[in-house]
């Protein structure tokens, strides 16, 4: 009787220590930047050159790499126009945007606001990472919706999930994501994530607060099961360490729940 409860009282413990594990650990592949999220201030990249002056975080180059060329397989021509970027160019391209927007009579605060719709201001860009690039096809090089249509493009739309990538700001969710419709911007997110992420229809905005309300539910049924383990351990030390070894005892409720 004695040794079913030790190794009763032992299985719980364990039980109750592993607990924390089922908690999803952050995951940095999924690092959320966006107009309301800079890049984190420790974020490091690690840059690798992938031809024609581009370079992206290694994290990404094999996928990257990989997704290339088996579009290329396809007889299709994409070409990366966009890649890493230099706080400096993020700046660049931002003013220039800016510029643009004041030259059709915008103020500068409206000029500042519709800038960042299409070109991210500096800190909130994903090229910054070094985990996201701009890809186009041969024949069509200019970033308009047009590009959705182009072969290259029509394949990375349907293909590059499987290499870990997600086309970061799908049709329809500007209002989520805070920047248009790009069908030519592709963001790393590693080969497990993309998949879910395609699969489950969702923006990476919209995706990560899925996660985070399944991790609430998550915290709560991990605190009522430690609870629960801590009640029935405590009753069940109760009864092993009586005088007459838990022996014809009865285990009911309040033994085990009330010790
Ligand atoms: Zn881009």
């Amino acid at each position: 009787m004695k040794k079913a409860l030790t190794f009763l009282l032992i299985l719980l413990l364990t039980a109750a220590l592993c607990l924390p594990a089922f908690a999803q650990q952050e995951d940095r592949m999924l690092t959320l930047v966006n107009p309301w999220n800079t890049i984190p201030a420790n974020w490091k990249v690690d840059l690798i050159h992938i031809g024609s002056g581009h370079r992206v975080d290694r994290i990404c180059y094999d996928d990257l790499m990989a997704m290339l060329e088996a579009c290329r397989a396809e007889g299709l021509s994409p070409v990366v126009r966009s890649s890493y970027r230099t706080q400096e160019q993020q700046e660049q391209l931002y003013a220039n945007k800016v510029r643009q927007w004041k030259a059709t009579g915008l103020s500068d605060e409206e000029a500042r606001k519709t800038a960042a719709t299409i070109v991210a201001p500096p800190g909130t860009s994903e090229h910054q990472m070094g985990w996201a690039v701009d890809i186009v096809d041969e024949s069509y090089r200019t970033l308009d919706e047009k590009q959705a249509e182009t072969a290259a493009q029509q394949w990375l739309m349907a293909h590059s999930w499987e290499y870990g990538f997600i086309l970061r700001y799908p049709v329809d969710k500007s209002a989520v994501t805070g920047i248009i419709y790009e069908p030519w911007h592709y963001r790393y997110v590693g080969r497990d994530n993309a998949k879910a992420i395609q699969e489950s229809g969702l923006c990476l905005e919209e995706y990560l607060e899925m996660q985070a309300r399944q991790q609430t539910m998550l915290g709560q049924v991990k605190a009522a099961l430690e609870s629960f383990f801590e009640d029935a351990s405590r009753g069940i030390f109760r009864l092993m360490t009586r005088k007459d070894g838990g022996l014809g005892t009865v285990l009911d409720a309040n033994d085990v729940m009330k010790p």
